[in-house]
């Protein structure tokens, strides 16, 4: 999978959902259903409205909506929800398009991917990876600690002896396996900053799943790791000549 780096903002317009990739299939794309989207305010904020406490604007409603994944045959679907706002556009040429929702999700299920996942990647951190793009939405503090135990779960997975903590394992993992760098670099990123309490921000969070990505792709892609072993043959062969 390409970067989709642009996908993942904390907020879109109602109007122009970002195209994530589907949970399901990793191939289609996911559209919002027609006339899904639902919105309410509480009782109070409503009274705040009508007593004009607060501007339209300052309302925040709750709201929720499907998405469905583009290819026929899937057809997944995933639910959103989350805060939604009215916001004035800085384009005001028409006064009926002046405001629009904008939307920032606290929640998808089943969560789109942030990352490939290769299809020979073990089921354990398959499920690893899942709760990991679920806790995007919900707390990034938590997602960036569930990426640095799936660290962990790689490490295991490559029978990296126990450590007293991850960076002397991380190290250990360098030294059995020198020719893995990004791998091992990308290890030591996520391991560092799962190691932080407190918030991760956003752009961080998302350079981990890609760095991740490398990782998981070098190890778990059979078609990959075929790729380069043939040209690894290739190459050898040329050196015989
Ligand atoms: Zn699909």
């Amino acid at each position: 999978m390409a970067s989709t780096r642009e996908l993942w903002g904390e907020t879109f317009s109602k109007d122009e959902i970002p195209p994530y990739p589907c949970p399901l299939c990793n191939r289609g794309t996911l559209h919002c259903v027609p006339d899904s989207f639902r919105q309410k305010i509480s009782r109070d904020v409503e009274e705040q409205l009508e007593t004009q406490w607060i501007d339209p604007p300052d309302a925040v409603h709750q709201f929720n909506l499907f998405l469905q994944c583009g290819i026929a045959k899937c057809g997944a679907i995933v639910s959103v929800q989350g805060d939604s706002q009215l916001v004035e556009r800085d384009n005001r040429e028409f006064v009926e398009d002046r405001y629009f929702y904008r939307l920032a999700p606290q929640g998808m299920y089943p969560a789109p991917p942030l990352a490939a996942v290769p299809k020979d990647t073990p089921k354990l951190l398959k499920k690893e990876f899942e709760t990991a793009f679920a806790l995007f939405w919900i707390d990034l503090g938590a997602c960036a600690n569930r990426l640095r135990i799936i660290v962990e779960k790689i490490l295991d997975h490559q029978r990296v002896p126990a450590a007293r903590d991850l960076a002397t394992r991380i190290a250990s993992f360098k030294n059995s396996e020198p020719d893995h760098a990004t791998m091992f670099d990308a290890l030591r990123f996520v391991g560092n900053i799962g190691s932080h309490e407190g918030k991760a921000s956003r752009d961080t969070v998302l350079d981990c799943f890609e760095l991740l990505q490398e990782a998981i792709g070098e190890l778990f892609d059979q078609r990959k790791s075929k790729l380069a072993s043939m040209k690894q043959r290739i190459v050898n062969a040329k050196g015989r000549v």
